[in-house]
């Protein structure tokens, strides 16, 4: 605190992401990063940047990439934004299209930062209620005058999935402002509300390279809608930075994009284990929510999340607990690793909720 801050800076509260800790031998479930790496071709794209000139500027408007992710999609390269990770992608979102006189929507249980996104650029916003079982009601959203709708599609950290048909429906009763769909997972097992951009005008869909392509490092996100949309984010950028998108991002994200038999496969991969996982969690009494990401969100009957995710830690592995909203305290998120790392967790859960030596300290 200091008397030289703005009254802006003495308002917010900022983001916590997830811990990055750097301990030999952990098993780290908890920031939904792939456990596979990136297409071989991206570290040689890199390789290149490398030799090539890192004394001069990137390209400021990012446009072979730009066309990769149109190529990726089947748009055009005016229907495409791209910037340094989704998080900027959507901050961007925010303060161009989602700040209007009525408030902006979302979920009660979703991603943190789109809060924090309104505190910083002043945005009025309310939180909708999830169903009982933490699902996206699009009734409650077409019932509720707004200034723009947003939420992940799967949701983060219920993992539940909006189908394509309600996403439409959404679209279709509410014109008057943007909906966005933060499809930062989608590649686990959704299906893209892209293939609805040309049909509504009022959609912007935001993806990020940090999960189904091994680029968490890299920081690269887009998004794609009507090209007003779109130039509303290239004027915010171009506002705040020209070069948010430096060489080795652009070279390795349009490598990655190329890549569509190594992103298949680590995705499969992923999915695979998501269901072993599952199913080895279920067996151990956990409740997990249907997850269509890269992550699974669970209660155990008799265990608090905040304590499991304490013991887990004690050995060794590391998975995500939210202490609000308050009806989601009892849960942890759980990236999906390896196999090997989804059943080092499996052995350590089972250690502690079959251990009939331990007391839980939960309420039953
Ligand atoms: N949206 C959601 C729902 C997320 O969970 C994340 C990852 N924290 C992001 C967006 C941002 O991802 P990135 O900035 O790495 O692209």
């Amino acid at each position: 605190m200091s008397r030289y801050w703005s009254a802006v800076v003495h308002g917010l509260t900022p983001y916590v992401p997830g811990e990055q800790p750097r301990l030999p031998n952990l098993v780290k479930l908890n920031t939904n990063e792939n456990p596979y790496g990136p297409s071989p071709r991206v570290l040689e794209a890199l390789r290149g940047e490398v030799a090539d000139s890192l004394r001069l500027y990137p390209d400021p408007t990012s446009q072979r990439l730009v066309q990769a992710v149109a190529a990726r999609h089947g748009v055009v390269s005016s229907q495409v934004f791209v910037g340094n990770g989704s998080d900027e992608v959507l901050a961007h979102t925010f303060q161009a299209l989602l700040h209007h006189d009525q408030p902006v929507l979302f979920p009660d249980v979703t991603y943190s930062f789109y809060p924090v996104y309104c505190r910083l650029y002043g945005i009025a916003y309310r939180e909708i209620p999830l169903t009982d079982s933490l699902e996206i009601d699009v009734d409650d959203y077409l019932q509720t005058s707004n200034g723009g709708i947003v939420f992940p599609n799967p949701n983060a950290p219920t993992g539940r999935l909006l189908g394509l048909s309600d996403i439409e429906r959404l679209l279709q009763g509410n014109t008057a402002s943007v909906v966005v769909i933060d499809e930062a997972y989608v590649d686990f097992g959704g299906t893209s509300a892209v293939s609805l951009v040309l049909s509504y005008p009022q959609l912007l869909v935001t993806h990020t390279l940090s999960k189904s392509r091994s680029l968490a490092g890299l920081r690269v996100g887009y998004a794609i809608g009507h090209p007003d949309l779109i130039e509303a984010l290239i004027r915010v950028k171009d506002s705040f930075n020209s070069y948010p998108m430096d060489r080795f991002a652009q070279a390795g994200a349009v490598a990655a994009l190329e890549d569509q038999d190594h992103f298949e496969a680590a995705c499969r991969k992923v999915i695979h284990s998501r269901e072993r996982l599952v199913a080895g969690l279920e067996a151990l009494s956990f409740e997990v929510l249907p997850s269509a990401a890269n992550f699974v969100f669970v209660r155990h009957p008799r265990w608090e999340g905040a304590e499991l995710t304490a013991r887990l830690r004690e050995r060794g592995i590391i998975v995500r607990h939210f202490c609000n909203p308050a009806r989601i305290v009892p849960f942890m998120r759980i990236t999906v690793g390896t196999d090997e790392h989804c059943d080092a967790l499996l052995g350590a859960l089972r250690g502690i909720v079959l251990d009939a030596g331990v007391t839980s300290s939960a309420t039953p």
